[in-house]
């Protein structure tokens, strides 16, 4: 098994896996999505609200902000030794007053940990006119996706197979698929039609070449097939912000690793009796 990176940013990243089985393709992006813990606001104690939001509805915004989250820096709060109380193991706190007229801003949120900050600090809360005030506490705890969709640290999470385009010697070179294709992915060279250089992964596997090729009367199959690599995948993540998009990457390979380790030493002492 391979995994080769075409693209890195801070926010996304895009890789190749190669030599691996669907399953296992499934396994790394179900991982990516729900099993890299970050931090999110959990709870929130609100002294004074009189903005146009119930409580009910400001505390959900702000749960849903991406907090910058350092692996290894928190515990869940579950495992900690506070047994559930919060400590500076397993919380960040953070305090938010803001009186209006104006716009309260995720970069509102004051942490006592520095590292912990808003990973956007313009992501609007609520508007405040004159005289309206929101006064709170909230207090922010490691978690998965598993548990609540806020604590997800993937925006976009997905992969394709690998397309696999052959044209076989029917082709005539008529141009009805190049025409048809809605990625660029053909061109014509002389009197048959060839993938453009470099554009063969932009192919979404959508098919529309071959209809095109049986409508111009070709016979019973398109001389255009579309295929996959059936052990191929093209993978493209993007974070929310709170952590690295190759970090959940990483993160998440280490908890399937971890989890197979789990798996083989229960088989065994099943198998030890
Ligand atoms: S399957 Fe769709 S995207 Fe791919 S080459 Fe054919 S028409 Fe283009
Ligand atoms: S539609 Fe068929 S015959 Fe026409 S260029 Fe494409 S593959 Fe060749
Ligand atoms: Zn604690």
């Amino acid at each position: 098994m391979q995994i080769e990176c075409q693209h890195r940013d801070e926010h996304s990243c895009r890789f190749l896996l190669s030599g691996a089985l669907p399953s296992f393709a499934n396994s790394i992006r179900r991982a990516m999505a729900s099993e890299v813990p970050k931090l999110a606001i959990e709870n929130v104690r609100i002294y004074d609200n009189t903005s146009g939001l119930f409580d009910e509805m400001l505390a959900h915004r702000l749960g849903l902000i991406p907090i910058r989250t350092e692996e290894g820096t928190y515990v869940p709060i579950d495992e900690c030794t506070c047994e559930g109380a919060g400590c500076n193991r397993c919380s960040v706190s953070y305090t938010l007053s803001v009186e209006g007229p104006g716009m309260v801003y995720s970069r509102d949120l004051i942490p006592d940990d520095p590292v912990a900050v808003p990973a956007l600090g313009d992501i609007p809360i609520v508007k405040l006119e004159k005289g309206q005030k929101v006064v709170l506490e909230a207090q922010a705890v490691l978690s998965t996706g598993r548990t609540h969709a806020k604590w997800q640290p993937t925006t976009v999470c997905g992969y394709k197979n690998y397309p696999c385009l052959t044209i076989d010697a029917r082709c005539d070179g008529c141009g009805a698929c190049v025409d048809v294709c809605p990625r660029n992915v053909l061109r014509l060279t002389g009197r048959c039609v060839a993938v453009d250089e470099g554009r063969l992964e932009d192919c979404s596997l959508c098919r529309l070449c071959e209809k095109s090729c049986l409508s111009t009367g070709i016979g019973e199959t398109p001389a255009i097939r579309v295929g996959i690599e059936p052990d191929r995948f093209i993978f493209n993540v993007e974070s929310d912000g709170a952590i690295p998009a190759t970090a959940i990457l990483r993160q998440s390979i280490r908890f399937l690793r971890t989890r197979a380790d789990e798996l083989s030493r229960a088989l065994e002492e099943i198998a030890e009796g």
